[in-house]
């Protein structure tokens, strides 16, 4: 069911604290931790605790949890001393998504070409 914690889901293992993690932000209903393979100096990966499959889901299913994420991806800017920084939702297989527990990357700390790959 929508938010509850799914037995096979990399990220809520990672809230459950049964996988490990280089947590840098924790609220009441988020999480952001470094990303195992970084793609820049700083990324950062910021998720819901509770399980959504994917950004569309979690803005549909919980448009309050929407918005606590996306207010963390600002906070953890602020702490990693960003000035500019780029958000990204990969949703579906097609653009990227490998884990199917909502996430915004956070990357910054390098220029950032535009448009993306
Ligand atoms: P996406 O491809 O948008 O679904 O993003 C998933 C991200 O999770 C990738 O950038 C992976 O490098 C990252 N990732 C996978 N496993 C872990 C892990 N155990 N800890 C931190 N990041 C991870
Ligand atoms: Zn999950």
């Amino acid at each position: 069911m929508a938010g509850e914690p799914q037995d096979d889901c990399l990220f809520c293992k990672i809230v459950a604290g049964t996988i490990p993690a280089t947590i840098v932000r924790e609220t009441d209903t988020t999480v952001a931790f470094r990303d195992i393979n970084p793609q820049a100096p700083t990324h950062v990966l910021v998720i819901p605790k509770a399980h959504h499959r994917d950004a569309a889901a979690l803005a549909a299913e919980a448009p309050e949890l929407a918005a606590d994420v996306l207010r963390e991806t600002q906070a953890v800017a602020d702490q990693e001393k960003l000035e500019s920084y780029r958000t990204v939702f990969n949703t579906g297989s097609g653009a990227g998504q490998t884990v199917w527990h909502a996430h915004a990357h956070v990357l910054g700390g390098r220029g950032l070409e535009w448009p993306p790959g």
